[in-house]
Parts: C-alpha cells; structure tokens; sequence
C-alpha cells in the first residue's frame, strides 16, 4: 500500500501546498512504499510561523518542566522502539538490530537532554568588585532547524531536537526524503509526551526546502548532517546571513592495523566497520591501512569473511547487511568500483556479482550488492580520495606507523580513524599526532556517547562546535552576562575612566 507522508507542523500533520511529491521505496524490494510531499517556500514559512508562536512561551517555561516532557519523550521511545527501527529497516535498508542500535543511540541524546536544569546553570561570582556581582547565563536561540541525512533517520534528527527543545529553542526538522517515515512517529510521540504545539515541526522535502529554511529570517540556526559539498554551501550560506551553522559532512575513515594487533578481533572490526548498515554510516571503515607484514594475512581472512557475508532482506534475524538505500546509490557504488579497477587496484571480492536471488522471495527487484574488497590501493586512486559510501572497503599497505598517521594526516576528511594494536605507546602516539576528530584505539567506530558530543575534523565538519553533548548545548543557547549592583554600592559622581575592581 502507497501512504502519503506529509509535513508536521503546529502539532498537525499536514499535506501542504505543494502538489509536488517524491517516491519512497523499500530498498529490499524494490517497490514504492510512500509518498513524501514536498515543501513550497509557503510551507517552510508556516512551519516557521508556527514555531515562532510557540517559542516565547516554550523558552519561558522552566527548564525541569521542559525535562518532565523529555522524560515522557524517553518512556515513549522506549515503549515504541521496534516500529522505529522497523520503520527505517523498511525505508533505508538496514538489518533490524542495527536500526534497533540507532534508536538506541538516538535515545542516549534524550537521556542527557532529560538533565537539562542541571546543564543551563550559568556561572556566579560574588563580589567582582565591591557590592557588585556577576553572573552568566545561557539563553535559548529562537527558532533553530536541522536537516538530516538518510543514513540515519532516527539517530541524527536526535543529536539535534532534545538538545534544542531541551534548551528552550523551538525546532523544525528537515529530514532526508528518502526515508522520512521515522519523523512522523517521532512527531507523534512528542505531541503524546506533552510537548506543546509548535515546539516540534516537520517539514519534508529536498533543496528547495532547505534553501527556504537557511534564508528565512526568523530561522536563527541551522544543523545540518549530509553530504561535505552540500555541508560547505549550507555552511557558506547560513553564515551570510549571520546565522550560527553547524554542518558535519562526509568521510574516509581509515582502520589501522599494526602488526602487534591481536589480528582476528582485527578483522572481525574491519568486517563489522566496513559492511555494516551497507557502508552506509559517515563512521563506516573504508580504508584498512595494513602495516608492515600484517598485510597479505590480513587480506586473505578479509576477503573469505566479506565472500561470506550474509546479504538479506533487513528483517531476517541472521541477516548482516542489507540492500542499498536507492537504485541511484547503487548506480554510483557500482561506478566506483569500475573506477577502481581502471585505476589498477586489485579487486580481491567484487561485489557487483551479488545474486539477488539468494536474498529470498520478492527481492530481486531490490538494490543488492554484496561486499567489495580492493587490495593495493594507492592515495591518488578515486577509490581512495573519495567517500564511495557503499560496501567497499580498499586496504593501503604502508611500510611503519609514521607513514600511516601521515596518509590519514594528508586525506581532506577527518570524521573517525581507528588503530588497532598491543602497544601503548604506539596507541598514545596515535591519539595525540592524528587530524581526525574520532579517534579509536581497538574501537572501530569510535561515535562519542551523549555527553561527549560528536564531530570531526577538516572537511568533515563546517563550523566550531560538535554535535550533542556540551557543545550542543552551547551551539543551542547563547550566553548573557549580568552585573548587577544596588544603590548602597553606588559612589556618588560621574566616573569617567575604564571601570576596574574596587
Ligand atoms: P545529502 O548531502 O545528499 O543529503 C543530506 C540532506 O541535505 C538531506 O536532508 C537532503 O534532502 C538535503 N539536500 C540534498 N541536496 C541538497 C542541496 N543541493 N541543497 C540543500 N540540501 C540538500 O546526504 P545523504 O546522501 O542523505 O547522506 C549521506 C552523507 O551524509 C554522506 O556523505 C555521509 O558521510 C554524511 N553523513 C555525515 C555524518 C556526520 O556526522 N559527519 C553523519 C551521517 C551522514
């Protein structure tokens, strides 16, 4: 059955003005399963105007009470979890436990926004000089929107909107169109915990609505998680018209493993990096960076494992990974791989060659591809330079450990590495030398918990601050200083001289 997946705005769905829409497909099957309307300029502007009503009383309520509303949020989530994850297993492509590891990662950020009373206490000092005191507190933005990928349709909108909403600010989510069912569920259960009309909106669509939501003056920030071209422009743009941006874009994450590595929990974190969630996560391993005589060892047990890959429809318990997320995807995965060949690395398992019949009934029409493996890469190849964000993973062999960190050091993007190995020494020095916001040491994907904020370096992240966690709360509110004196401390006279402590 076709539905139709509308807007969410001022506490109701709504199909909008746009007669436009976009299909929405099980990637498993092939079929369309939706339709998601897409948003005119008009209906970024209701959504704004409906979150810029609801924002003087949202931001006036305590901060317990808006935790109280977290509180029911988390028990919701909690209760509905498995249609959540079952949700975006049917739209992305995901296996379910993994979809049920990102609901579980989304509901982390909703647990540390519930201590949000304890997160806005400003700073005090008595008596900054005499009969004066001086304190600072955090204030709420205003209306604030993120825009978010289709990678992660529960997890990303929610190292955003409990950070914002928590913080008083009222929120417009933009998510990806190709898997915008979650946000609607997410929508409901907030309106279910208590959470008054307008704080919480949902706009669909694609650039036209993103371009509409970056240039609305009543808009005063933007989060946004994709792609790092459309990171930097969003970025570019936000920031010429004076709004605070936070644009965390894409990725090549390398794994490194020194010859001293304990070699099979090695290639048990490249395979589960590597091919999990399809390759489809900015922290995914696409680069096993092999050092010294590790290599051919290394190569050899990678390709039997990734051979052996069990590639299935999502909602099969024994599945490891899943289709991809849309034929066009699949297309662009399918051309890096011709690419890498025509550059002359070492194709060792090739994907392309994936059986969709071996995934059961109904599949054949889905996007399947089994797990690629190059062998011999070097640094100038397309397959290296560029984030192919599917099953493919390319190992560089490099000689020592200074070499690795500088192939890492010299790569534009930033977001996660890993190093895998016995040593302490090598993993200190690891930590400290490596341009990557990330870091691993025998962790392959190392995402920073809820309160330790997440985000990378170099063309992985536009902007200063990282998602969640303090940062977020910071990006989400804006500081105020009060002095404060009363008149019995006041010396009589004009003073014209640069106020010092008296
Ligand atoms: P994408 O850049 O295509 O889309 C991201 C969002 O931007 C979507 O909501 C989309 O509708 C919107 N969009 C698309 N084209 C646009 C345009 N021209 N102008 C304005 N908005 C536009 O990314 P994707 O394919 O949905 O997600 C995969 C990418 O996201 C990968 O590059 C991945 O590394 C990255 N990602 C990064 C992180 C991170 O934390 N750094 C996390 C998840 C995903």
């Amino acid at each position: 059955m076709t539905v139709s997946i509308t807007h969410y705005i001022d506490g109701q769905r709504s199909a909008g003005e746009n007669a436009q829409t976009q299909p929405v497909f099980n990637p498993a099957t092939g079929e369309v399963s939706g339709q998601v309307v897409l948003a005119s300029p008009q209906d970024v502007d209701s959504a704004v105007s409906a979150a810029q009503a609801g924002f003087p009383a949202w931001a006036d309520t305590p901060p317990i009470r808006r935790a109280r509303v977290m509180f029911r949020f988390l028990e919701l989530l909690n209760a509905h979890k498995d249609e959540l994850a079952e949700a975006i297993t049917k739209e992305h492509g995901k296996v379910f436990t993994d979809a049920q590891g990102e609901v579980a990662r989304g509901i982390d950020i909703v647990e540390f926004a519930c201590g949000i009373p304890q997160l806005l206490k400003g700073d005090y000092t008595e008596q900054v000089s005499t009969g004066i005191d001086n304190w600072t507190m955090r204030q709420p933005l205003g209306v604030v929107a993120g825009i978010t990928p289709f990678n992660f349709p529960v997890m990303v909108p929610m190292w955003m909107f409990p950070v914002a909403i928590a913080t008083g600010n009222t929120f417009i989510l933009k998510p990806s169109p190709l898997d915008p069912s979650a946000s609607l569920m997410i929508a409901d259960l907030l309106k279910q915990a208590g959470l008054p009309d307008g704080v919480f909106n949902v706009v669909q669509g694609d650039k036209g609505s993103v371009e509409a939501l970056i240039d609305h003056p009543d808009v005063k920030a933007l989060s946004f998680v994709g792609s790092t071209p459309i990171a930097n422009l969003i970025y570019e743009r936000g920031a010429k018209h004076g709004k605070r941006v936070q644009a965390l874009g894409g990725a090549k994450n390398h794994m490194v493993v020194m010859p001293d590595a304990n070699l099979d929990k090695a290639v048990d974190a490249l395979i589960g990096a590597a091919y999990g969630s399809a390759g489809e996560r900015c922290m995914a391993i696409s680069v096993a960076v092999l050092v010294g005589d590790v290599a051919d060892g290394v190569v050899a047990q990678l390709a039997e494992r990734a051979k052996a890959l069990k590639v299935k429809d999502g909602m099969q318990l024994d599945a490891e990974m899943g289709p991809i997320v849309t034929r066009q995807a699949h297309e662009r995965i399918t051309g890096y791989i011709n690419k890498g060949v025509e550059e002359g690395a070492e194709l060792v398992v090739d994907g392309r060659d994936f059986d969709a019949e071996q995934t059961g009934d109904g599949c054949a029409g889905g996007f399947w591809m089994g797990g690629t493996l190059f062998d011999h890469v070097t640094p100038e190849m397309t397959i290296y330079k560029e984030e192919i964000f599917g099953p493919v993973l390319v190992c560089v062999r490099v000689p020592d450990i200074a070499t690795a960190i500088q192939l890492i050091n010299d790569h534009e993007f930033g977001n996660g590495v890993s190093c895998f190995t016995e040593s302490g020494n090598v993993a200190r020095e690891f930590g400290r030398r490596i341009q990557v916001g990330m870091v691993g040491i025998n962790v392959p994907i190392p995402v920073p918990m809820a309160w330790h904020g997440f985000g990378g370096w170099k063309r992985s992240l536009f902007g200063d601050m990282h998602a969640y966690g303090e940062e977020g709360v910071r990006f989400y509110t804006k500081q105020k200083s009060i002095m404060q004196r009363w008149s019995d401390s006041i010396d009589t006279g004009a003073e014209f001289v640069m106020p010092t402590a008296k």
